[in-house]
């Protein structure tokens, strides 16, 4: 465990989702991503943007906005909708994402699955 600076309240979910990434391995050069190759872009209720890149080649993998709160994450158009119509945007102009990257935070999901809040031991 390398030393974290996140915030108290969605430390653990963001540790989560470096641990997710750290299994996986990038495309380019096959080396498993490192967890300071996850960064935290944006952190709202319910919500996170983190972008993976790796450390060994430099080669992003993109972003992804990952649900911490599937519960709430139902009633995100009122809360969310401010930030999101601004970020997606400027996450869209982003050359780093292609359609690759899109469907790796699908999978990304996917794989978290309905209960992943259960593995943060909250
Ligand atoms: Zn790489």
């Amino acid at each position: 465990m390398t030393g974290s600076k996140m915030s108290q309240s969605q430390g653990s979910s963001f540790q989560a989702i470096q641990e997710y990434f750290q299994r996986q391995s990038c495309r380019y050069c096959y080396q498993p991503f490192a967890a300071d190759g996850v960064q935290l872009l944006r952190e709202e209720p319910g919500i996170m943007v983190v972008r993976v890149c790796c450390l060994e080649c430099s080669r992003p993998l993109g972003v992804a906005i990952v649900g911490t709160n599937n519960k709430k994450a139902q009633a995100k158009k009122t809360k969310v909708s401010e930030w999101t119509k601004k970020d997606t945007q400027k996450f869209e102009k982003m050359p780093a994402i292609n359609y690759d990257d899109v469907l790796a935070a699908h999978q990304f999901f996917n794989s978290l699955g309905s209960d992943w809040q259960r593995h943060l031991g909250r």
